[in-house]
């Protein structure tokens, strides 16, 4: 979308709806799991979306709670969009006594539609808006999960699949229940032979262990570099965390569960992370990742957002603090839908395209939608 005239770029906007769109796009051909959360039994995609009277509708990639829109849509009418912090405050200030769960995961949503609305009235992309760093940016795979059937074989062939998309780092899933730690210290082993010594490795535990379990697991790993370990025990463990961190050579990478600057004021000060992964869709939108990402940084904390390559990507490279870009590449959401990413060799270059720069083709997916029922 071409900018709008210097005169007209947002002077006099108004916000005229906030709503919700969803789709199922029917049943998933597979399930798959991490060590605690499984995949759902139908695939969909949710957006919020901010309408104004001038045409441009901002959206965020990400649902939200029709309730809580819905109450937040009757603060924000009225409002100007692009007055970004004003209406995040609006927002805050309606129900300040609680800070995380449906409520704040909606107040983040409107958050990120608000900023892609502001670059697209300023003809702008929202990294650039939130700083503007670099445009070259690594990203690596969000996967390796686990799923029925699948042996340390079907790994090494989902592992080679990533290389062969452009991959040149690699998340997988370990501390699942149901299987021993031993065995999940040779799935890594498989996973490091088969991307060789360079590439950066990730585990993920998904905030299952206790403090003494990470450690353990932690050292039976150490010697394939790993390039992070991420959420070993829970994040409201601050001790744990911090235990965790000093024990083991590997990082500890964590956040994607915590909300609100003062929740990682909180974790910051403990010294439970060494690398912050505040997800802009739960912590509070763009406008709060910001606040969050520059505590970090007096810590020396880089960071390495968690969540949807689609808003990730612009933290990443609005900021020289961050490290890395999470995506999640196959059927594991929905690039399939907004992507692909063009990879080369481990590294995509950021759009000058305004906002998100996202392809939501509603019709398309109505369309998708309509198919699957
Ligand atoms: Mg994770």
């Amino acid at each position: 979308m071409a900018p709008l005239a210097a005169d007209a770029a947002g002077v006099g906007m108004k916000i005229t709806d906030v709503r919700v769109r969803s789709w199922d796009f029917g049943p998933a051909e597979r399930r798959f799991w991490d060590s605690t959360i499984a995949s759902g039994p139908r695939r969909g995609f949710a957006i919020v979306e901010v309408e104004t009277d001038q045409g441009i509708v901002g959206q965020c990639p990400s649902g939200a709670n029709q309730a809580n829109v819905a109450a937040f849509k009757a603060l924000l009418v009225g409002e100007d969009p692009t007055m970004i912090e004003h209406c995040w405050r609006r927002m805050f200030e309606s129900r300040h006594t609680t800070i995380g769960g449906d409520f704040w995961f909606a107040l983040s949503r409107i958050d990120i539609a608000l900023w892609d609305l502001a670059g697209k009235a300023l003809g702008q992309p929202v990294w650039k808006l939130l700083g503007g760093h670099r445009r070259h940016l690594e990203v690596y795979s969000g996967a390796g999960f686990y799923s029925d059937g699948k042996d340390l074989a079907a790994l090494v062939a989902e592992t080679e699949s990533y290389l062969a998309m452009g991959y040149r780092a690699i998340k997988m899933k370990v501390g699942w229940r149901g299987t021993t730690l031993a065995h999940d210290a040779e799935r890594v082993r498989v996973v490091r032979e088969t991307i060789g010594p360079h590439m950066k490795l990730m585990v993920d535990g998904n905030h299952v262990w206790n403090a003494y379990e990470a450690i353990k697991f932690g050292r039976m790993i150490e010697k394939y570099d790993i390039y992070w370990l991420e959420e070993p025990v829970q994040h409201t463990d601050l001790q744990g965390g911090a235990d965790v961190c000093r024990a083991l050579d590997i990082p500890v990478a964590t956040g994607e569960m915590e909300v609100s600057r003062w929740g990682f004021r909180d974790m910051f000060a403990a010294r439970s992370l060494d690398i912050c992964q505040a997800d802009p869709v739960n912590c509070g939108g763009l406008t709060e990742w910001k606040k969050i990402a520059g505590m970090a940084t007096a810590y020396h904390m880089p960071l390495a957002p968690h969540g949807t390559e689609f808003i990730g990507m612009h933290c990443v490279g609005a900021l020289p603090e961050t490290l890395i870009v999470e995506t999640y590449p196959g059927p594991y959401n929905v690039g399939w839908l907004l992507g692909p990413l063009d990879i080369k060799d481990g590294f995509i270059d950021l759009p000058d395209t305004p906002g998100l720069g996202l392809d939501i083709d509603i019709p398309r997916f109505d369309a998708l939608a309509a198919s699957a029922r």
